[in-house]
């Protein structure tokens, strides 16, 4: 696997890997990989010719009050494990090479980007969406793979591919999780043990409703009422729980059509996130 640091060596060897050809897999990540992130890898290796995986922890996606000077980083380990995946191609910029010291151009969402994760976290969508952005300029692939777990993250860049006509197909993988269905997160790392042992009941609450919709509840608020009550109970602290359009992410009053539904909660100071899929009865 080779390494590299700059946008100009990365297209450099890119150049030579894809000769002939070649079909080009993209997977953006913030490092301190898990079994979560290497699931994107293998699907793109199974899809692609050349698989490149980018690791930058994007100080455009965090908040001044956010956890960007301790985000977890250990690239040396995130290198064997790729290697190990089978990527070809590892990009690591440092933020001083990858953005100007200027830099003042951003991809924004208007219409979603302040909605639900982007509401509290005011600016992190059109950092993310500006990061990617300039991730698929770098690499120009054809793939990027993009996890479910953050759903709203996913839509958005697939919106951006669609409404700027970029030739990359956008590939959406579910979620990995723990055997207790927390989903797993380089934040877990976070969590003191009680917080940890709490956690997975985001996921209970989450299949609950699921069963309770399959069932025959429609209404959004009774849904969600049951859901964030199970998380409480646990001891964590809704942030948000709401039941929206997969279509065009717009909160809805009853689950009349697919529908998704996105959920942020504290279990002690880490905020994590999670998702589930319900389709229209
Ligand atoms: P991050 O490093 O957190 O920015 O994540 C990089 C990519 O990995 C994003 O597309 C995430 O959605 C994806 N990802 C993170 N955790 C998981 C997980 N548990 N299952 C599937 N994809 C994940």
């Amino acid at each position: 696997m080779k390494r590299c640091k700059t946008v100009e060596a990365l297209r450099r060897e890119l150049g030579k890997l894809r000769a002939g050809g070649k079909t080009v897999g993209l997977v953006p990540t913030m490092g301190a990989l898990h079994e979560g992130h290497l699931t994107l890898v293998r699907e793109a290796r199974a899809k692609c010719d050349v698989v490149v995986v980018s690791v930058f922890v994007n100080p455009l996606q965090f908040g001044p009050n956010e956890d960007f000077e301790s985000y977890p980083r250990r690239v040396a380990q995130d290198a064997k494990l790729l290697e190990a995946c089978g990527a070809d191609l590892l990009f690591v910029p440092t933020t001083e090479t990858f953005y100007n010291p200027d830099h003042q151009t951003m991809i924004v969402n208007p219409a979603v980007q302040g909605l639900y994760c982007g509401k509290y976290r005011p600016g992190h969508f059109s950092g993310a969406l500006t990061v990617v952005a300039k991730l698929f300029f770098a690499a120009q692939p054809e793939f990027a793979f993009f996890g479910k777990k953050d759903w709203q993250q996913a839509w958005l860049i697939a919106k951006m591919v669609s409404d700027l006509n970029w030739p990359i197909r956008i590939v959406k993988v579910p979620t990995v999780r723990g055997k207790d269905g927390l989903a797993l997160s380089s934040r877990n790392e976070y969590l003191d043990p009680k917080s940890r042992a709490g956690a997975p009941a985001i996921r209970a609450a989450l299949v609950s409703l699921k069963k309770a919709q399959v069932s025959g509840e429609r209404n959004v608020a009774r849904l969600a009422e049951e859901a964030k009550k199970t998380i409480s109970r646990a001891g964590g602290r809704v942030q948000y729980l709401e039941i929206v359009s997969q279509k065009s992410l717009l909160p809805l009053k009853s689950v009349s059509e697919p529908a998704v539904v996105l959920v942020a909660a504290f279990f002690g100071k880490t905020r994590l996130i999670d998702n589930i899929e319900l389709s229209a009865r």
